[in-house]
C-alpha cells in the first residue's frame, strides 16, 4: 500500500489547481506584505525628519516643556519621545539594512 507523503491516506491527494490557488493566494499576500512596509518604511522615516533633537524638558504638572506639550499627564510620554522610540527601532529598515 502506497501512502502518500501528504495528510491521511484516506485523504484526496491536493489537485495542482489546489496548489496553484495556494501559491497565487501566498504571492498575493507576499506583494501587499511588501506594500505595507514600504508605506511603513516612509512613515517612519517621515517621522524621523520630524524629530527635535532637545531632551524633553517635564515640569512639576507633566508638560514637556522643550516640546510644548504642556498637556501631557504626570508620567504620560511625550510625543516626541515616542517617536524617537519608533524610529529607533526601525532604525535598520530605514537604514536599508532590513531583508
Ligand atoms: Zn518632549
Amino acid at each position: 500500500m502506497h501512502i502518500p507523503p501528504y495528510g491521511h491516506p484516506d485523504e484526496d491527494p491536493p489537485t495542482w489547481d489546489a496548489y496553484r490557488a495556494a501559491s497565487t493566494a501566498v504571492e498575493k499576500h507576499r506583494e501587499r506584505a511588501d506594500a505595507a512596509e514600504a508605506k511603513f518604511r516612509d512613515a517612519v522615516r517621515l517621522i524621523d525628519s520630524l524629530i527635535d533633537v532637545g531632551d524633553c524638558w517635564f515640569d512639576h504638572h507633566g508638560g514637556c516643556q522643550e516640546h510644548g506639550y504642556l498637556r501631557l499627564e504626570l508620567g504620560e510620554k511625550c510625543p516626541q519621545q515616542e517617536a524617537k522610540e519608533l524610529v529607533e527601532a526601525n532604525k535598520a529598515l530605514i537604514d536599508g539594512q532590513a531583508r
